[in-house]
């Protein structure tokens, strides 16, 4: 029956002979599974060491090595550099932001809050700067960020969350309502307003991980592969801070967790981020005489503003890559390590692109993949160290961790190097959040949460209405 049901969901969908469903994400099919380098070879001692080989391991080994060069550091990765959501997400280097703001304007104040929406804009530019001053290839391109709504409750939205970003450190000039009229960006078909912001880049995500890889390593770091740390111990008495592996245990002054959406796999850290997929699709290269039609010439990414929202990027070799809103693990399931990804996810994101863009309702679908992202229990992003522990952890991104997991490696390197600096003051520092519900509580709220989100997006593209409130019923079931 399951079978069955599976090629109903996928028969309306063109797919290209060469369709491939896992096998991590379509970028490594473009670049090639990277070759993997040596595990562990027994215990060890450095400085530093990093557990996790994402964007946000890396950064933070980047950092202190350029800060630092003497500095012993290590990083350890379960599988290869980029195996995670790092290589696997939209490619939207935004300094796009989850949960609401005003949970930390309330322990910090408005101004920290304006602080760090700012610090996020700069970590666009430093991403960018990093890139080309390292020579890592990823395909990176300066478009801006495009956000559309194609009914009446969306326009509403839209122009409602920018008049409130404008008073949360985005100033008109760094994100605005466009008149799509005037403003023919892309093609969406249905558009009822669009905004625009300079202040993002599209990127080619594993070539960004596996460039900061390669650059990590040539400067000194000691970068470990294959290798599954089973425990991260704190500092006790005289016994340093460790990560333990079945291949030896690594001692050091401090030890950084880095493994975000995988965290809750960690002893004791179960409740901590609740691990949620993501899945994307990609098409084959949209022919030419398409794109004339839907332009999108500035290639800046491109958003909507559904509740199950959509996010895309135009590729460099002129696909279409769509990704959409995370949804939970299955309760009791392990994800699948190669991010294959169900039939009704794959459909679901089809009819949104092609909702969005019909044009390519006759283009085929090349490849569909799924990622794990890290969601804390308000919704909000943290970066911490423990002097006391030496331990430290960044991550909770919930789908916006691309330009995020720089900000949080370059203020993990100040808070490792013991100084105090404008980002050790950013009010996502040291925050501590309580751990979601046990199962199967959270598995429920949150399957209720997305059903509801979904309900709400049909009746608001039904209707000339406004936003409905099933969508605030499941904000609050959530805790968004
Ligand atoms: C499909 C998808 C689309 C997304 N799109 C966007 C986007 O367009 N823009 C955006 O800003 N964000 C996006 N995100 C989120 C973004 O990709 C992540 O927030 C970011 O990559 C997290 O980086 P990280 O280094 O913290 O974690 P990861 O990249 O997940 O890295 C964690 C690493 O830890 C390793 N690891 C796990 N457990 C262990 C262990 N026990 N021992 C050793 N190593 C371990 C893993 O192998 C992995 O390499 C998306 C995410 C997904 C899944």
């Amino acid at each position: 029956m399951r079978l069955f049901t599976a090629a109903a969901q996928m028969r309306p969908i063109p797919r290209s002979p060469r369709f491939v469903n896992g096998a991590v994400s379509f970028w490594y099919r473009e670049l090639g599974r990277p070759r993997r380098r040596a595990p562990l070879g027994g215990d060890a001692d450095y400085d530093v060491c990093v557990v996790g080989a994402g964007y946000t391991g890396l950064w933070t080994a980047y950092y202190l090595k350029k800060e630092q060069p003497d500095l012993r550091v290590a990083v350890l990765d379960r599988h290869f550099a980029g195996f995670g959501a790092s290589g696997r997400n939209g490619g939207w280097l935004s300094a796009e932001f989850p949960g609401p703001r005003e949970r930390y304007a309330r322990s910090h104040g408005k101004a920290a809050m304006i602080a760090f929406q700012r610090a996020l804009m700069r970590t666009v530019e430093e991403v960018v700067r990093v890139a080309g001053d390292e020579g890592i290839d990823a395909d990176v391109h300066q478009g801006g960020m495009r956000l559309v709504a194609t009914n009446t409750a969306q326009r509403e939205r839209l122009a409602r969350d920018i008049a409130h970003l404008q008073e949360w450190g985005y100033w008109p000039d760094d994100l605005h309502m466009v008149d799509p009229d005037q403003d023919q960006g892309v093609a969406v078909d249905g558009i009822t307003a669009a905004a625009y912001s300079p202040h993002a880049a599209r990127i080619q995500p594993a070539k960004l991980a596996r460039g900061l890889a390669d650059t990590v390593e040539a400067l000194g770091v000691d970068l470990y592969e294959s290798t599954t740390v089973t425990e991260i111990r704190p500092r006790r008495g005289a016994a340093r801070p460790a990560a333990v592996t079945e291949l030896g245990t690594v001692h050091a002054d401090h030890v950084i967790r880095a493994t975000e959406g995988y965290t809750a796999t960690m002893r004791g850290l179960r409740r901590d981020w609740l691990p949620m997929h993501a899945s994307m699709i990609a098409t084959e290269p949209v022919p030419a005489e398409l794109w004339e039609r839907i332009g999108w010439q500035g290639r800046e990414v491109l958003g909507d503003s559904a509740h199950t929202y959509v996010y895309a990027q135009r590729t460099a070799d002129d696909r279409i890559a769509v990704g959409g809103r995370g949804v939970p693990h299955r309760f009791g399931s392990e994800p699948d390590a190669e991010g294959a990804t169900p039939p009704h996810t794959i459909a679901e994101l089809w009819r949104s692109l092609v909702r969005l863009l019909p044009d390519v309702a006759e283009v085929p679908i090349e490849h569909a993949w799924s990622g794990v992202l890290g969601a804390p229990r308000d919704w909000l992003p943290t970066v911490d160290l423990d002097t006391g522990t030496g331990l430290g952890w960044a991550g909770g991104y919930v789908g916006s961790g691309v330009a995020t997991s720089n900000l949080a490696g370059r203020t993990l390197r100040d808070l490792l190097l013991g100084r105090e600096t404008e980002l050790t003051r950013l009010p996502w520092v040291g925050r501590r959040v309580r751990g979601w519900e046990p199962e199967p509580l959270r598995w429920v709220g949150t399957r209720v949460t997305n059903g509801l989100y979904r309900t709400a997006d049909r009746r608001e593209s039904g209707s000339a209405g406004h936003t409905s409130r099933l969508a605030g019923l499941a904000g609050r079931i959530s805790g968004r």
